[in-house]
């Protein structure tokens, strides 16, 4: 009978010994990933690139090409019609293009295809001349 309360008391002490080692080996753990992703954020933060002088965007664009005020379904439209505010057909453009809606003093007119600005330089797959 006594050897076994020995027996159990030696158990007991071997197995607080293990969780006291197991606990303290993942503090150490925890500790070494946490200096590691440290030391990751202060490389990568140095290999930022620089950030690049912003330009204002009305000096960017064209004014044609400023669709913040056309809804999706319209942008959808545009691109199914392949429209673009440069046309790469020399002689097509919207300008002379029968579905061109010009307006006058305004750097934009629009087309009868769909909505909101369309550049007199633009083209599209439906280009029509205009009938005389
Ligand atoms: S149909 Fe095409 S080419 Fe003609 S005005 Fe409209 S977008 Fe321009």
């Amino acid at each position: 009978m006594k050897e076994n309360k020995y027996a159990r008391r030696n158990f007991l002490q071997k197995y607080v010994k293990m969780v006291f080692l197991l606990a303290g080996s993942g503090t150490i753990l925890s500790l070494k990933s946490n200096a590691s992703v440290n030391e990751w954020k202060k490389t990568s933060a140095s290999k930022k690139q620089p950030t690049k002088k912003l330009v204002p965007q009305d000096e960017l664009k064209n004014p044609c090409d400023d669709l913040s005020k056309v809804s999706a379904e319209e942008i959808s439209k545009r691109k199914k019609l392949a429209y673009v505010s440069q046309s790469p057909v020399e002689d097509n453009q919207c300008s002379n293009c029968n579905l061109f809606i010009p307006a006058p003093d305004k750097p934009c007119g629009a087309c009868l295809l769909f909505k909101g600005p369309v550049s007199p330089e633009g083209h599209c797959a439906y280009w029509a001349p205009i009938n005389n």
